[in-house]
């Protein structure tokens, strides 16, 4: 197979450059780093100090970041997809028509609809991502998912129950909090919030302070905590229904502030006065006692925060899991106060866009679109069917979709039977090679890059970052791609432009004018905006900011759209308007505070018609009442799959797919199969031992951990493993398990789509 893969060329300089700041890019947190280079390597990496909100804290991953820079599985030129299903190297001119005229040919014979897309960004890529919406919008594509669809759309959707929109987004004050509550969630190896080892040491050493982990898994956060719920695998439903009964039964509710900002609470303690908080202790597996004491503490702290992360989100009951999770901080008066929890500002959407309202549903199948993307388990749905809507064609950026969702077997199905699939990414992944067409990107580190994941409150921050190095030759930043695809299929001319270039040449605030009167006059061209502001007033800021910077435009977009959303707070961060948040932006290079809240905005940001919180959820009443007659809850094993898998635990050892190189990991490499002593023994396997671990969906082989952090009949495989990586001759090897190679895209929550990967049955046979 004629693809390319290559080390990237180091140039040898005779000493490590400067200092430059950026960020890791291998979770949601993106903690500022500063970086000195020696030729195209990190020589050395070390946490950002200036950076607003990790200062200076950096987990031990980030320092590892030149396995991805230099990854030996970068692409330096498209790639077409020969006959015989071989790769051959195309120059960019030839890719870009190719794809152009065959997109359109799709769109012209199906209709643009039926153009899907997938991806947009990885923990670091938004801003590149953010271009996709131009090609999107000249073929006219309508539908789009991204990882954010198997993880964190029924907690989007409840937040839209609760507080009137989605985009009522909800973050904890760890660092101040009194009490914080981590569910499903193991912030040591997860992160989640700013500096979170340093912050769980603080909680943890503070006799004032207490730390809740409701968790199956003895995790590196439950040792610290002082309360531990070790749940049942599938049952965290029963032990948040009993926690929220205890509240209701014993009277801890904050009745002042429920009076004054919430509604339904009469309603919602009969629903809980139906809870036998005894019976639903014991099938979830936890003390009672425990678990009244545990709401006593929550009921009389001075606030308290929690994060439910993807061991509720990715398991039965998920997003009943989020409304009760929500519940007990708005049932103790956890809102709109310091230390508690709080609706943030935000520098752009990370929803899927698209057109249509707000109760859309997919094509195929029905199924509910929550901010605008498609469940991330029924795309294969939406396209192995003869359902004249299925989709024809997809358009894949910078994601992994065959690794990462559900059932990879059956994606690898669904993207074969497209009659088009691109995939725009820096490596030949799992995904790339079903592709028709691959086009190399350039890395995070070449180009201009931030994240939308602006999560934080009163403060919340924002970081665009320069690049470090110029493109890889033979490789292009998003943003140049979509122009030139986007020109290609005549989305618009250079005649369009015009009034632009000419408002931009006598400054940005004859062009903000200019723009606004565009928009008025083009209302055709909206769907491109990003590019015409590249186009336009992208060619004056190279001067200012230097090559490649043409991209930053889109930022001075975001700036202005910002600043109308929330005046109020950017002018507190101490930015009169949107030109002076842009210089800031553009200047500091280790990230900005960009708006600074006080602690009532909470409730005026609230989108319910009367500013109150609706407590009760009524498409879930019915699941939550369901609970009672669930016996044994939800899918907890059989005699063919005694075990429940846990399909990518977060460990040391785990990080995003964007490190392919199993070289980063320092132990573990095979990514070992966690089970209980006890298990072990019944299936007759030693630590260091091989089993096979079969489901309905696959089997694999791995290295067992025994491991009692586990409870009995519990087994865990991490994430991020399996991926299929050059080795110096150039063959591909595979280190440890792909986890979806186990899991079905039929396990996920009936309402939002979220798969299973939490709860996945398993049987267990040793192997010699
Ligand atoms: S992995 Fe996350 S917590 Fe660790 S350094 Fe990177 S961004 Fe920070």
């Amino acid at each position: 197979m004629a693809t390319t893969t290559t080390t990237p060329t180091t140039t040898t300089t005779e000493r490590p450059t400067a200092w430059q700041q950026t960020a890791c890019i291998l979770c949601s947190i993106n903690c500022g780093i500063e970086v000195r280079l020696d030729g195209t390597r990190f020589a050395r990496v070390r946490g950002d100090k200036a950076h607003p909100t990790s200062q200076g804290y950096t987990c031990e991953k980030a320092l590892r970041l030149d396995h991805y820079q230099n990854s030996r599985d970068r692409l330096t030129s498209p790639l077409r997809r020969r006959a015989d299903g071989t790769y051959e190297e195309v120059d960019w001119d030839t890719a870009i028509t190719e794809i152009a005229a065959r997109f359109a040919k799709i769109r012209d014979t199906y209709g643009g609809e039926k153009i899907f897309y997938y991806g947009g960004g990885g923990q670091g890529t938004h801003l590149g991502g953010g271009f996709g919406g131009a090609t999107r919008g000249v073929l006219g594509s309508r539908y789009s998912s991204n990882a954010l669809a198997q993880e964190k759309t029924g907690e989007f959707w409840v937040d839209g129950q609760l507080f009137g929109r989605p985009r009522c987004h909800t973050t904890g004050d760890f660092e101040h909090t009194e009490v914080a509550v981590f569910v499903g969630k193991n912030p040591w190896q997860s992160h989640g919030f700013p500096r979170a080892r340093t912050t769980l040491k603080e909680i943890a050493r503070d006799p004032e302070r207490a730390l809740v982990v409701i968790d199956p898994r003895r995790t590196e956060s439950a040792d610290l905590a002082d309360y531990h719920l070790q749940v049942r695998p599938g049952t965290d439903a029963f032990a948040l229904a009993a926690a929220l009964a205890v509240l209701a039964e014993e009277d801890l509710l904050d009745h002042a502030w429920l009076d004054e900002h919430a509604r339904r609470l009469d309603e919602l303690l009969a629903l809980l006065g139906g809870v036998d908080i005894t019976d639903y202790c014991d099938r979830a597996g936890v003390d009672e006692e425990l678990v009244r004491t545990v709401a006593r503490r929550i009921a009389r702290a001075a606030s308290v925060s929690i994060f439910e992360d993807l061991g509720i989100q990715q398991a039965p009951h998920s997003t009943l899991n989020s409304w009760l999770e929500k519940l007990i901080y708005l049932l103790t008066g956890n809102f709109g106060i310091e230390g508690g929890m709080n609706i943030h500002t935000r520098m752009a959407s990370l929803g899927g866009g698209g057109v249509g309202g707000t109760n859309r549903v997919t094509p195929v199948g029905g199924h509910r679109i929550i901010t605008g993307l498609i469940p991330a388990a029924v795309i294969p749905d939406e396209i192995l069917t003869d359902h004249p809507d299925r989709f024809r064609a997809m358009l894949i950026e910078s994601s992994n979709p065959v690794h990462s969702l559900p059932d990879s077997q059956r994606m690898r199905d669904a993207l074969d039977a497209l009659e088009l699939v691109v995939v725009i990414d820096v490596a030949f992944t799992e995904t790339a090679r079903h592709a028709d067409y691959v086009l190399p990107a350039s890395s995070q580190f070449e180009k201009w890059e931030a994240t939308f994941f602006t999560l934080e409150f009163p403060e919340n921050a924002f970081h665009l970052r320069k690049p470090l190095l110029p493109p890889l030759e033979g490789t292009r930043p998003e943003p140049e791609i979509h122009r030139r695809l986007v020109r290609a299929l005549g989305g618009y001319t250079d005649d369009d432009l015009l009034p632009l270039h000419e408002a931009a040449l006598r400054g940005r605030a004859a062009y903000a004018e200019a723009f606004l009167a565009f928009l008025g006059d083009r209302p055709d061209l909206a769907r491109v905006v990003p590019l015409v502001l590249v186009e336009t007033l992208g060619p004056t800021l190279v001067e200012e900011l230097g090559p490649g910077s043409e991209t930053v435009a889109a930022v001075w977009g975001l700036c202005q759209t910002a600043f109308l959303s929330y005046p109020s707070s950017i002018r507190r961060a101490g930015y009169e308007d949107a030109e002076a948040l842009f210089e800031a932006v553009t200047t500091t290079h280790s990230g900005i505070v960009f708006s600074v809240d006080p602690y009532d905005e909470t409730i005026a940001r609230m989108e319910t018609p009367d500013k109150l919180v609706n407590l009760v959820v009524d498409e879930l009443v019915d699941e939550f009442q369901a609970l009672a007659s669930e016996r044994p809850p939800s899918p907890a094993g059989d005699d063919a799959y005694p075990f429940v898998l846990s399909a990518g635990e977060r460990r040391s050892s785990t990080a995003n797919t964007i490190y392919r190189d199993p070289s980063w990991m320092k132990n573990d490499t095979e990514g070992s199969l966690r089970m209980h002593p006890k298990d072990a023994a019944s299936v007759g396997v030693d630590d260091g031992g091989t089993v096979r671990l079969t489901t309905r969906r696959g089997s694999v082989v791995a290295v067992v951990e025994v491991s009692d952090t586990l409870l009995p009949g519990h087994v865990s495989l991490p994430n991020g493993r399996g991926l299929d990586y050059p080795d110096e001759s150039g063959e591909r090897e595979r280190k440890g398990a792909p986890p979806n190679e186990l899991t079905s895209t039929d396990d996920r929550d009936w309402l939002a789509g979220t798969p299973w990967h939490k709860h996945v049955r398993a049987r267990i046979e040793a192997v010699a």
